[in-house]
Formats: structure tokens, sequence, C-alpha cells
């Protein structure tokens, strides 16, 4: 049978395979791409369909059986050429008209795209295998290299708890401080690969949060003390008692924060936050804040940061050490944790890294929420060196729901008093006001939370255009 020569459709340059058939599985038309793909050049019609999917359609009675293919999103057939070799592909098929029992057949070759699937699948199973291979390997060598290197701390150990010279002494505790240093350095290696390998998982259990932080203080305390700085924590008493997180990594993320700003930071001091943000149900999101006046992070190397192996420049490693993974662990912990970290910073001035990571609260840790408001305010303060700032004029008597006319009342007074203490410098009295001004934000939604604690931390800095920027920020929430 000829081609149809009155059927001119648009669809007989697609690049779709088009047939159409009758009842009995005749075809009327082919277009040139079916035509083509199946090596019939011109003379495809008169033919059965049963000729092209020998294995879908059968012959039938009174026609074919094919009502089981119509209609059908993209099926995966079978289509053989001229030359009985054939070719997958998706086809779908629609009755065109219900009087005349025409169906027409449209199909796609997907040999290239099945090849392609299988190629990717190929790629990704071989790369998946590297990464093992890479994995096992990093987990062999890191494991190897922590035997000797526990092996040289345990009589290290033994040798200074048996008494020595006070120069032999000085060269043990060095070789004691090396070897802590190379675990460090053999631990990130592999937390890094197994989080590289999708391997990482978080162990969630209940733990009582600010013992988890005195923990982390105690971590640190000497370091900082040791090289003259201050240490200031503060800790909102809106954070239960306990709460359900892997406190091991938390733990984690906040001993690199405070390593690299008691690293990096020569006069000054360093302060540590935690506050809750956010409540969804029984889940909590806290936000803590790592604080330094040290040397601060270039704008254009910001980015750099959290990658991997990245440190702000060769001199840097050459002076500070370290190998550049801490904080992209961080970031990769703290994103399974559901939250972000974030760095502020200005050159010679310090740096404030912050994140967020959501936890569980449980039925014991709820006493710290259900504490009354007026107690609620009154923020927890732990001072390591020197006192924190005393209370200023607003005390906790005056801490409302923020919503209130009277809190906000107290807010704006607030705040006209710390801009005119930015104004003449006078920035010990600002931290005071600032300080009242967070505990007046406490019951604020997150954003207005945020730009306080912002606003908190541009004053700690003693940086006018931030705390300006910062004060505007606020002063339009409200
Ligand atoms: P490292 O183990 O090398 O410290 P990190 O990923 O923790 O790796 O830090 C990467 C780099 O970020 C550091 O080498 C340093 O250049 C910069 N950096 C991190 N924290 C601070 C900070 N508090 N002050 C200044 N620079 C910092």
């Amino acid at each position: 049978m000829e081609q149809k020569e009155d059927l001119v459709f648009p669809i007989e340059d697609a690049l779709e395979m088009i047939l159409m058939f009758d009842r009995g599985g005749k075809i009327s038309y082919a277009n040139a791409a079916a035509r083509q793909k199946l090596g019939y050049e011109s003379n495809l019609c008169g033919r059965n369909i049963w000729d092209i999917f020998p294995g879908s359609f059968s012959a039938g009675k009174d026609g074919f059986e094919t009502e089981c293919l119509i209609g059908k999103e993209h099926q995966n057939l079978l289509a053989y050429r001229k030359n009985l070799t054939c070719f997958p592909v998706e086809a779908r098929i629609v009755k065109e008209d219900v009087c005349t029992g025409i169906y027409i057949c449209m199909a796609n070759d997907i040999l290239e795209k099945e090849f392609l699937g299988r190629e990717i699948d190929r790629i990704r199973q071989e790369a998946q295998q590297a990464m093992k291979v890479k994995s096992e390997f990093v987990a062999n060598v890191t494991h190897e290299l922590r035997t000797p290197v526990n092996g040289v701390l345990g009589n290290v150990r033994e040798l200074l708890s048996g008494g020595t010279d006070e120069a032999t002494e000085k060269s043990l505790r060095l070789v004691e401080r090396c070897c802590d240093d190379m675990n460090k350095i053999i631990n990130n290696i592999l937390d890094f690969s197994k989080l590289e390998a999708g391997k990482f998982t978080l162990e969630p259990r209940k733990f009582h949060f600010r013992n988890m932080l005195d923990y982390v203080k105690a971590n640190h305390i000497n370091k900082i003390t040791e090289k003259g700085l201050g240490f200031f924590m503060t800790v909102s008493p809106q954070i239960p008692e306990y709460v359900i997180g892997d406190e091991l990594r938390i733990v984690q993320i906040l001993n690199n924060l405070l390593s690299n700003a008691q690293k990096f930071t020569s006069w000054g001091k360093i302060t540590m936050e935690a506050v809750r943000t956010a409540q969804v149900n029984d889940r909590i999101e806290l936000f803590f804040i790592v604080s330094d006046t040290g040397i601060g992070i270039d704008t254009g190397d910001r980015d750099k940061l959290f990658q991997s192996f990245s440190q702000v420049d060769a001199s840097i490693s050459r002076k500070y050490g370290g190998t550049g993974l801490g904080l992209n662990i961080c970031k990769q912990l703290v994103e399974l944790m559901g939250g972000r970290i974030e760095v502020e910073s200005e050159k010679n001035r310090g740096s404030t890294f912050s994140f967020s990571v959501w936890v569980g609260t449980c039925d014991s840790g709820e006493a710290a929420l259900q504490q009354p408001d007026d107690v609620k305010g009154a923020s927890l303060r732990m001072a390591a060196m020197e006192g924190p700032p005393e209370e200023g004029g607003e005390n906790s008597e005056n801490i409302r729901k923020y919503g209130t006319q009277e809190n906000k009342e107290n807010l704006k007074k607030t705040l006209s008093k710390l801009i005119l203490s930015v104004e003449m410098e006078n920035w010990e009295k600002a931290e005071m006001f600032v300080e009242t001004i967070r505990q007046l934000t406490e019951e604020a939604p997150r954003e207005v939370k945020r730009s306080a604690l912002r606003l908190k931390m541009a004053i700690q800095k003693e940086n006018y255009e931030k705390v300006t920027a910062e004060f505007k920020e606020l002063n339009d929430f409200l």
C-alpha cells in the first residue's frame, strides 16, 4: 500500500516515530522518523503493527488485542526493524477516533538513552567503588597512624607521671602536645572521609546542655588564659536543661571554632553564646555564636573558609598550622543537623562564627521553658576571667513578652540610650544596653532576635558602622 499523500501532518518531520494503524493492525501511515529508524524507507504502509512490535501486539480473532496497551503513558516496547534487528522504544498508543477505530503509536528510540543510562550506572558504580577503596585506605592508614601515636602518647604520659627533671619534662610535654595535635588531625581526616563517602551518621541522645558547654569551656580555658585573653560564655535560660542531639558533634563544632578563635587572637577576648531561636513542636533551633577580637578574615577570603583543605593563605598555614579541614567538617555537621554556619569578620578586628542546629526536647528538659516570664529574661552568665558587664538600668522585671506595648517602649528607650553611648564611644555602656535589648527580644520572632544578636556582636567589636547599620535594622522591626 502507498503512503497516504493526503496525510500531510506537521508530524511528518517529527523526531518521534509516529505510526497510524486500524483495528485490523494494518499500518496506514508512518512518518519519516518511523520509516528511517525501522529501515522500511517508503513501503511501511500496509504492513501490520505486530511486524514492528511482535512481542507486544498479536493478531486476534477480530483484529488484535491491544486494549491493554492503549492510553498508558510511556510503555517500554521492543521495535523490530525490517532486517529483524530490534531496539528499545518508549511508546504511547492512543485511539484517534472511536468510530473509525484508528490508533496512533508515538515512539521514541531510547537505545541511546538506555546506553547512556547504563554508562552512567557503570561510571557511578566505578566512582562508588573508587570512593570505597579511598575511604577504606584512609580508614586503614589513619588507624595505622593512630596506633603508634597513641603508643608514644601512653609512654610519654608514663614517663611524665614517674617524675623527671625540668628540661626533660619540657620536652616530654612538647611530645605530648604534638601527639594530641596529630590525633586531632587523624580524627579530622577520618570524619572528612566518612562525610565525603556519605557514611556519616549522627548519634542523637539526651544530654545535659549546660554540662556540655562547661565541658567545652574546660577544654579551652587554659590555653585562652595562658594567652591573656578574656573569655565569656552566655547561655540563654530558654534552652532546656536537657536536649536530644548529637552531643559529641556539637562539642566538636564548638571545639573547632574556639580553637580557631584562640589560635587567631593575640589580644582581647573570646565570647561564646547559645540561644534558642525557634521551636517547632518538640524540636528547637539552637543558635551558637563564637566571637573573637583576632586577626579577622578578608571579605574575599570568607567564601573559601568552608571549603575543604582551605586556609586563607599559605602564610597562615606556615604560621598557625592546621589542615584547613576543620570548618568544612563543621559545615557538613551543621547541615546534617539541619542548620547553617556563617561568618562575619573584619580584618584585624576579629571574627564571629555563628551556627544553628535543631535538637529535640524531652519532658525532663521542659522545666526551663516553663519558667515564669520574669525569670526567663535573666540571662545566665558565666565568666571565666572577669565578671560580665553589670546589668543596666533596665532590669529583668521589665522584661515582658516581645509584642506588648510596654516591652516595645522599653526597647525603643534602651535603643536610644544605646545609640547615645555609641556616639560617645562609651562601648562599655553600649554593651550593657545591648544586653538589655537582647533580654527584651528573648520572645521576639527569629529575625528580630538575630538582629539583636548581630547588634550585640557589632558592639562587642566596637565597630561603629556596623552598629549603626544593625541599629537601623532593629529599629525598623519595631
Ligand atoms: P585549620 O585546621 O587549618 O584551622 P579550619 O578549616 O578550621 O582549618 O580554618 C581554615 C582557615 O580559616 C584557617 O586556616 C584560617 O585562615 C581561617 N580562620 C578560621 N577561623 C578563624 C578565626 N577565628 N580568625 C581568623 N581566621 C580564621
